[in-house]
């Protein structure tokens, strides 16, 4: 079954499971929004990097991209 990106939340299992408020933020690396203030990257930065959006831990399957 052929996967696209959009959809795909980088994030570590441990923030799939926090809500967060709905409050926009910005990227610490592009300083572009992102949809959640809790976020510290948005998610283009978060998979190039392939860490977590919310508390930038590494995600094992994500490959970054560098
Ligand atoms: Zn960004
Ligand atoms: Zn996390």
């Amino acid at each position: 079954m052929p996967t696209a990106n959009t959809g795909q939340k980088p994030k570590c299992d441990g923030c799939k499971a926090k809500r967060v408020a709905c409050v926009t933020g910005t990227c610490q690396d592009c300083g572009g929004g992102t949809p959640y203030r809790a976020h510290k990257l948005c998610y283009a930065c978060a998979e190039k990097q392939g860490v977590c959006a919310m508390c930038l831990a590494p995600l094992p399957n994500a490959k970054p991209n560098k």
